[in-house]
């Protein structure tokens, strides 16, 4: 497991001071370990992950919202699906937010996410969400201009009224039990160039290339820009980022999966308490299913019995 303190390194809680150049994406801390050392340290995590998961699910009060964030190709799906992998699918929802349909231009910016948070005891993970409206909106303006604002909504001050209020539904979320954690998987230029090429090449990833993506490479520097600028003023004590090092994906999940545990620890959910008529209750029920043994007949003799008294 990577101790707490190794998380504090990438977590941006107060946005003032934030630089996204202070950030290595190729970042390991130093450490150049065997894939299967570092299977085996995700192991730890997922499996800690896993109990905790139980716990937050069966006491139903805080609901937890992963939110992810990246750049094409930086391993969004990659970390859910190993981060995630022992999870009870049942407690976790992931849900993958693109271009906003007619339907969803017809709302407020926020509204499509928020049908769609979690319940309490849920995790619920947004590959991508609401953020894009400061990022690829921002990128390319001319997507505001098919958000349907009343004209003179749109200002100069357009960003800083979205962070505002990005910030105090973050707020509002966090003072009614949702406990938020926020990640960027910092990929870097060269990187994404890497694996591109070698969706292009591996006949099992073709797939996954899309040529748009490449034509998005070249926004690179704006998307930095919106990239820091968002998380400058939304980086809060509340809902803190995590500027995850994204060019080694061994780690990113290692930094992923373990910031997820510090949390839910802090959370420290519990399995609910029986207070004593529970218990004698659960006692009576127990003494009549042990009752039930070696009488005559299986359950479904009895079944016989009950239908042919019937008849
Ligand atoms: P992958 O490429 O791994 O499948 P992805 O998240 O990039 O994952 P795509 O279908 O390629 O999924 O892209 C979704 C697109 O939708 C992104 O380009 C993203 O910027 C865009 N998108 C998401 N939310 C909004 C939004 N609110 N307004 C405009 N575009 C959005
Ligand atoms: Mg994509």
């Amino acid at each position: 497991m990577v101790p707490g303190d190794v998380i504090k390194r990438f977590r941006v809680k107060d946005g003032d001071k934030f630089r996204l150049a202070d950030y290595d994406p190729g970042d390991t801390l130093g450490l150049d370990i065997e894939k299967d050392l570092a299977q085996q340290l995700l192991g730890a995590g997922v499996d800690r992950l896993r109990g905790l998961q139980e716990q937050l699910y069966a006491e139903a009060r805080w609901s937890v919202l992963i939110i992810l964030q990246a750049m094409d190709a930086a391993g969004k799906d990659s970390t859910v699906e190993h981060v995630m992998s022992g999870v009870n699918p049942q407690g976790c929802h992931v849900i993958a937010f693109k271009a906003p349909s007619s339907t969803e231009l017809r709302h407020d910016f926020l509204w499509r996410t928020t049908c769609a948070l979690p319940e309490r005891g849920r995790i619920g993970i947004f590959n991508r969400s609401y953020y894009e409206e400061v990022l690829v909106v921002r990128v390319h303006r001319e997507l505001l201009a098919k958000q349907k604002l009343p004209k003179k909504l749109i200002g100069d001050n357009i960003w800083k009224e979205r962070f505002a209020s990005i910030r105090d539904f973050e707020r509002h979320l966090a003072r009614n039990g949702t406990a938020i954690l926020k990640f960027f998987l910092h990929v870097s230029r060269d990187e994404q160039r890497r694996r591109f090429l070698d969706r292009m090449e591996e006949p099992d990833k073709k797939w996954k290339f899309a040529v748009g993506d490449v034509a998005e490479r070249r926004c690179w520097t704006d998307y930095m820009d919106a990239y820091e600028d968002a998380i400058r003023n939304t980086a809060t004590k509340h809902a803190p980022w995590y500027v995850v090092p994204a060019d080694n994906k061994w780690f990113s999940r290692l930094i992923v999966a373990a910031a997820i545990v510090d949390r839910l620890e802090k959370l420290d959910p519990k399995f609910p308490h029986l207070d004593q008529d529970a218990l004698s209750a659960l006692e009576r029920a127990r003494k009549q299913l042990e009752s039930e043994n070696g009488k005559a007949g299986s359950g479904r003799g009895n079944k016989e019995k009950e239908d042919s008294s019937r008849a």
